[in-house]
């Protein structure tokens, strides 16, 4: 339905032609941030707003010179799925074969200490079919971003400046916002939007000052490992006292893609900067491991925090790991690579980095290799290069506007991951880009405050789901951790029919 219209007489009969306004505006629109919501803002606004405004300009500023390649894998929902269908990336990721990401029908769910199967989160209707023909699917964030930019180059009026880091913003006189970068350059725009993450230099220097980015006391520690194809589905179960079938597996780093086809990717190797991020292993590590006790994607639970294996590629040739761990925020320094004023090495000290992968190693193996699970163990006692990815969030209530500055994604709302928050995103982008074509002729506050009306319930009740959620990674006493395991097939149960709406759940119904 359209906001704030009558239906149109002939719908259902014919599409209405999208006629241009007689004497179209020239409206400049400015976004900072390239990720998700950033991007497909940029594609939203091209579908939803060209045909009536075929003047438009959309820029987009990044601060990376490149695009990051780091975040390992990421899980795109039902929902995310169907929205980056509409904005034509799908076919673009199905289009890089092997690598455009692995499907997952399911997350299972097992004991890190008994092997016991708890359950699952079904991405399907139970007879295998995707939720509105829509499945999970596990991609690394790279070739999700590439397939997104491929996307983008077929548009015009979109560009995208690498190397902007928005340092504040101004007013000009003539209703325009300018936006400073660290370069001492500047942009002026009619239009501003915050995509810029968790962080936000938008909303901590402009919209809502009060409202910094908090430390969950979550962090990930995650890594991508090269593996051979798993066993047959009827084998793939592990059960703890199966003697070994044991697989030869070879470490490698978060940013690896050594077994796949991105290197020969024309796109990839444009944007793909090798130098800055590919780190190389500290040694040859070869070790075998026991099968994955799963056939696309597992989450062994324990009292300790709770790790996620997950293929990343329709091959399964590269499993991504995940370790998901309380870290105080005072430990964080002694696990991440950008050294701190109190580090005791000077920047890019190889020691730093050495000291920095030996903490992370006895991180995970203290919290997994006594695990009953043979795979767990396995995984526990990887030397393979674990990179620490600290969870921060944006408390709910805050401001997502001010003058002609609108915050989407993360930088509105972020939340404790749960393997939802980029269709959140992709929501947003959609969703205020359509209530924006639909309601072009009004003015900013007015489209603002309509699309906050209809986001902001929604976005603070997923919110405090993924709190809840999150809770239960956290480090926990023996009876809590076998509570946490007895009940996790009811938890799974009740939260069902909440998951299955937030995936049937469409943005362009707006
Ligand atoms: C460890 C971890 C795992 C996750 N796993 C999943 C998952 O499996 N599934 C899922 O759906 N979600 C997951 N999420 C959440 C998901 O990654 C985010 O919700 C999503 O990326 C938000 O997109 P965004 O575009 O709003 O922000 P981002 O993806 O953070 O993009 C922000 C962009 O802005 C740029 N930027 C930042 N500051 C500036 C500045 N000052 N000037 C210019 N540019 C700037 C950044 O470089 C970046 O490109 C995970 C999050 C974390 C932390």
């Amino acid at each position: 339905m359209h906001l704030h219209e009558e239906p149109e007489p002939w719908s259902g009969f014919v599409l209405p032609l999208s006629i241009p306004d007689p004497s179209p505006r020239t409206r400049k629109v400015l976004i900072v941030g390239a990720g998700i919501a950033g991007i497909a803002s940029a594609l939203a606004l091209a579908h939803e707003l060209k045909p009536h405004e075929p003047n438009l300009q959309i820029t987009i500023f990044e601060r990376h010179d490149v695009l990051s390649t780091s975040g390992g894998a990421i899980n795109l929902t039902p929902a995310a799925q169907r929205h980056l269908d509409r904005l034509g990336v799908l076919s673009k990721l199905d289009r890089q074969g092997a690598d455009g990401g692995a499907d997952v029908n399911e997350i299972e769910l097992f004991s890190s200490r008994s092997g016991r199967s708890l359950g699952s989160i079904d991405f399907t209707d139970g007879n295998g079919n995707g939720v509105n023909g829509y499945k999970g699917r596990r991609v690394m964030r790279i070739v999700l971003s590439l397939a997104m930019l491929s996307v983008v180059e077929r548009h015009p009026n979109i560009r995208i400046l690498y190397g902007k880091k928005l340092a504040r913003v101004t007013e000009s006189h003539d209703d325009q916002t300018i936006l400073h970068f660290e370069d001492k350059t500047s942009a002026a725009g009619d239009l501003v939007l915050g995509c810029d993450g968790v962080h936000s230099a938008l909303r901590t220097t402009y919209v809502d000052s009060d409202r910094p980015s908090e430390y969950t006391g979550l962090s990930f520690l995650q890594t991508t490992i090269d593996t051979p194809p798993p066993p047959p589905p009827s084998s793939a179960r592990t059960s703890t006292s199966r003697p070994s079938t044991s697989t030869s597996i070879s470490g490698s780093t978060h940013t690896s893609t050594s077994r796949s086809s991105l290197r020969q990717t024309p796109s990839f190797t444009t944007h793909f900067n090798r130098s800055s991020s590919n780190i190389r292993p500290l040694s040859e590590p070869t070790t075998h491991m026991h099968p994955p006790p799963f056939h696309t994607t597992g989450l062994a639970l324990s009292r300790h925090g709770d790790l996620l294996g997950s293929y990343c590629d329709r091959s399964h040739s590269t499993l991504f790991l995940a370790a998901m761990v309380q870290i105080p925020e005072s430990l964080l320094p002694r696990y991440r690579l950008d050294t701190s004023p109190s580090s005791q090495y000077p920047n890019n000290d190889p020691r730093h980095r050495l000291a920095v992968h030996a903490a992370l190693q006895e991180e995970m193996r203290s919290r997994f290799a006594d695990a009953g699970h043979p795979w767990v163990r396995d995984v526990a006692n990887l030397n393979t290069n674990w990179m620490l990815y600290p969870v921060y969030q944006v408390r709910p209530g805050g401001k997502w506007w001010r003058g002609q500055i609108v915050l989407l994604g993360d930088a509105a709302h972020a939340m404790p991951p749960r393997d939802e928050s980029a269709a959140y995103a992709l929501d947003d982008a959609i969703m205020f880009c359509r209530t924006l074509a639909h309601n072009r002729d009004e003015s900013l506050p007015a489209i603002f405050s309509k699309y906050e009306s209809l986001r902001r319930a929604p976005v603070e009740e997923a919110f405090n789901a993924a709190g809840r959620m999150w809770q239960t990674h956290r480090d926990m006493g023996f009876l809590e951790g076998r509570v946490k395991e007895w009940t996790m097939p009811w938890v799974l149960w009740k939260n069902r029919a909440v998951r299955n709406a937030a995936w049937k759940f469409d943005a362009y119904d707006v």
